[in-house]
């Protein structure tokens, strides 16, 4: 069907496409140039894949089933880039890791089988095909179904808090050996597929098994492990394959993730060993409130923080994950807005891990137009708050609760977070006093100088500035 094509050209177009990759990760960069970066991306890919029509060896007998495979996936994938919202990126972005890892394990489960019942490629390249595949297989595995558990917890799917068992550790530990031990085993010994079935489901298991006991707030850090792994997984399956682009887009993805992994656990100031095994977010009933249940909050309505914002010269919005369920960034805009007009000067503090995912508030407040000169990150603006007149806190908490600084029996203790305690008058808008992701009590809001106004941030946002014009 395809003309015969010289190797020459293929491995030219998969250089191209590597060349895009590594250029969209750069553009990704910044939220200026991220959409272009995406858009170069997806021209990588579509070379990539065009050109894996012109592979020598191709069976244009399944040309149909490719593309009834692509249909499916490309409107599955549109629809649900389309629809999803912002709250719910996180778990998006899990499951279409996990289906990732799971098409490498596929792809290495498929070579497996060949190799062993028609003497295919992998008997050629013996050992290290042999290792490339097996690793692929359970690095593919573990990627798929710990991104499914990660996606259900998300999703509420499944109970968020870790679940452990006494033992729990032992039990993992027992099957990481066991599945090394039959890796080892298949490696040097002739092909078996009953074995590679059994190693396939030991791998299962593991990625269930691991990441179960990691707590809900937890997950963003763990999917972007797992991404790493489905990454490096994919890279392994173009070794397999021979297949350059694979090869290259899988170790990108691998590295990034992984520096992603630990830019986020730097952020958190924890150790990814503290995140895969502390079971972080499983504190003891009580942890999470009450412990300052007999002091009260000052609770202000809508008019009095409309006029305590129209006295301000310098304000500081922070916004944290309640301004992404609230979708109340257009209105924050709105109100930075007015308050300029106004003549005060505004700025916006964004914490690396606001909200549930790197760069979610960037994001939200890029799609509101506010423009990057008004954005600060921590260590810009840390030093700022106490010159500021009102720090304005619009669904955060745990990213500005002071106990992070000082109470070393806190979880968060150690986390790097927004000085809003050191402005003169600090806003806090949430619904209630119930805490934030990690689950704790937050010591900001009982402070003299915090005033709550309880409510849906948009809503409340709204109201602060149509009173905003009666003062
Ligand atoms: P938090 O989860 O700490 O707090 C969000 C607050 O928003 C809640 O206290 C909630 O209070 C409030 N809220 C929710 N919905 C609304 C609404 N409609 N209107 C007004 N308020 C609302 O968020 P932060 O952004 O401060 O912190 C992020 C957390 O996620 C941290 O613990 C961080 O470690 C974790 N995390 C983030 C990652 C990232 O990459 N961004 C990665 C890994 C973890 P109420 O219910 O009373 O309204």
């Amino acid at each position: 069907m395809f003309a015969e094509v010289d190797i020459a050209w293929i491995n030219a177009g998969y250089l191209l496409a590597a060349v895009c990759f590594i250029l969209a990760l750069k553009l990704m960069n910044t939220p200026k140039t991220a959409r272009l970066g995406n858009l170069v991306a997806a021209v990588g890919m579509s070379v990539a894949l065009g050109v894996t029509f012109l592979l020598p060896g191709f069976r244009p007998e399944n040309l149909v089933w490719i593309f009834v495979a692509a249909a499916v996936g490309t409107f599955l994938g549109i629809y649900s880039a389309r629809t999803v919202a912002m709250t719910a990126m996180p778990q998006m972005v899990a499951l279409f890791n996990g289906l990732g890892g799971g098409a490498v394990a596929l792809v290495a489960l498929v070579e497996y089988y060949d190799a062993a019942s028609n003497g295919g490629a992998l008997e050629s390249l013996a050992i290290l095909a042999k290792i490339t595949t097996i690793l692929s297989l359970i690095i593919g595995c573990v990627s798929f179904a710990g991104s499914l558990i990660a996606f259900g917890k998300l999703q509420e799917m499944l109970p968020s808090k870790p679940l452990t068992y006494p033992g729990h550790h032992i039990v993992n530990l027992l099957l990481v050996l066991g599945t090394v031990g039959l890796a080892g085993w298949l490696t040097i010994s002739g092909l078996s597929v009953p074995f590679f079935v059994v190693l396939t489901v030991l791998a299962l298991l593991l990625g269930v098994l691991t990441v179960t006991p990691i707590g809900g707030a937890d997950m963003p850090v763990v999917i972007s492990l797992l991404n790493s792994f489905t990454g490096t997984a994919a890279g392994l399956a173009g070794l397999v394959l021979s297949n350059s682009a694979l090869l290259i887009g899988g170790a990108l993805v691998g590295a990034s993730g992984l520096i992603l992994t630990f830019q986020m656990c730097q952020a958190m100031n924890r150790p990814l060993s503290n995140v895969l095994f502390g079971a972080f977010g499983s504190q003891p009933e009580g942890a999470a409130g009450g412990g300052q249940g007999a002091k009260s909050v000052k609770a202000y309505g809508v008019d009095d923080a409309a006029i305590l914002l129209s006295n301000a010269d310098n304000v500081i919005i922070v916004p944290g994950y309640g301004m992404a369920v609230a979708q109340a960034q257009h209105v924050v805009k709105e109100l930075a807005d007015k308050l300029s007009e106004r003549g005060a000067t505004v700025k916006f503090a964004v914490h690396p891990v606001a909200g549930r995912m790197p760069g979610h508030m960037n994001v939200l407040l890029a799609e509101a137009d506010v423009p990057y000169e008004q954005l600060f990150e921590l260590e810009e603006i840390n030093s700022e708050f106490s010159d500021c007149d009102v720090a304005l806190v619009i669904g955060a908490n745990d990213v500005v609760n002071p106990a992070a600084r000082h109470d070393k029996s806190s979880p968060i203790y150690g986390m790097p977070i927004l000085d809003v305690d050191k402005a003169r008058t600090c806003m806090v808008l949430k619904r209630s006093m119930n805490p934030g992701f990690a689950g704790i009590e937050n010591e900001l809001f009982y402070m003299d100088k915090t005033v709550m106004v309880f409510g849906n941030a948009k809503d409340t946002l709204t109201k602060i500035i149509q009173a905003l014009d009666r003062y």
